[in-house]
């Protein structure tokens, strides 16, 4: 248990307390290396993975490669740089076209841009799983970089910096169950990206400003957690499936929304065409369920979610989706007192009245 004199230190100090501050850092970045298999060495602290992120795609690149599911810390900075947009399509499960991919970088290749390709690994809505080693090999052949938003696998599913071929990957501490305001960079060693913080000497020069030492401490914390939640992600890939089958028993219209890709297993989006989301979700809080339409950032206005449209759903599915979360803490009688509501809420006998 760290105390808060522990990480009051400096860590850019040679005092005691500096060097104690530059060790805690250390040691967290050797436990983030490990739950992404890179070296310590790649691994670049930062704020958050939208911070990380941004820092990918604000390099002077001529074309940049993205779907349209990609998370706002992704698409907005595309949509500021300017570089040329080369929009890759989604199939209607949710997974990047890998066809689309090789001809979007075969043509950009032509070009001879200095091309970057952005590629989630598992989308924050959909939790659908994306193509992320095929497509990086796809890159190699045609000399692009490569970029992948990590921040929804680690602790779900096996993340491999090394493995995946990727370029850059971006991480973030509070998907992990760790602090909010704290990230990595994930950057290959030998491969230049210039500083977005400049300004200080800190994580090698890549990164300037005083280190968040007690984020960092946190985040190596969660990160070794998470590396050890194999158990944890089979309990709760059943419980999913438990509440998806009560689901579908009790609306046989539902649809579920990427079950036939490959799914992160801590969410269902599930869509009754012609009901509305919102209504949904007023009608299951009052039963004490809390469910979201859409991104979770984005709830509070509900629009319809930029990631349905990639998908190329219809308005009968965009505008009647809501998203349930499932965690380390849900347990059997949640599932249970969830799909109690939903008979109540959108069961035949509720969709009939
Ligand atoms: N990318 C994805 C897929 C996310 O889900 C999120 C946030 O939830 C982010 C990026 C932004 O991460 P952060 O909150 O660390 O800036």
């Amino acid at each position: 248990m760290l105390a808060a004199q522990d990480v009051a230190g400096n860590p850019s100090s040679v005092h005691a307390e500096g060097r104690h501050a530059r060790a805690i850092i250390e040691a967290a970045r050797e436990q983030v290396a490990l739950l992404v298999n890179a070296k310590p060495s790649e691994v670049i602290f930062t704020s958050g993975a939208t911070e990380a992120n941004n820092w990918v795609l604000a390099a002077s690149w001529n074309a940049i490669a993205f779907a349209g599911i990609e998370h706002d810390s992704v698409t907005a900075p595309i949509a500021a740089s300017s570089a040329k947009r080369i929009d890759l399509s989604v199939a209607t499960n949710g997974v990047a076209d890998l066809d689309g991919i090789r001809e979007a970088l075969a043509a950009s290749a032509e070009a001879s841009e200095r091309t970057l390709l952005t590629l989630m690994m598992a989308n924050n809505e959909t939790g659908v799983i994306q193509p992320v080693a095929q497509a990086a090999a796809l890159a190699r052949e045609h000399g692009v970089m490569v970029h992948t938003d990590a921040v929804q696998a680690p602790g779900r599913i096996p993340v491999d910096f090394a493995a995946m071929d990727v370029d850059t990957l971006s991480v973030s501490a509070h998907k992990l169950g760790g602090p909010r305001g704290v990230g990595a960079l994930v950057l290959r060693d030998g491969v230049e990206l210039p500083a977005l913080i400049k300004g200080g000497g800190q994580e090698r020069r890549r990164r300037g400003g005083t280190e968040n030492v007690s984020g960092i401490a946190g985040f190596g914390a969660a990160a070794a957690v998470a590396a050890n939640e194999k158990d944890a992600a089979r309990r709760i890939a059943k419980l999913r499936d438990r509440l998806e089958n009560g689901v579908k028993r009790a609306t046989p219209a539902a649809v579920i929304i990427g079950s036939d890709a490959p799914r992160l297993i801590n969410t269902a989006y599930i869509a009754v065409p012609g009901k509305l989301a919102e209504t949904l979700i007023i009608k299951l809080d009052l039963e004490g369920i809390a469910v979201s339409a859409g991104a979770a950032c984005s709830s509070g206005k509900v629009g319809s979610s930029h990631v349905l449209k990639a998908m190329n759903l219809g308005p009968e599915i965009t505008g009647s989706a809501v998203r349930v979360s499932l965690g380390p803490q849900t347990q059997d009688d949640d599932i249970a007192a969830f799909l109690a509501a939903w008979e109540k809420v959108a069961g035949s006998a509720a969709l009939a009245a």
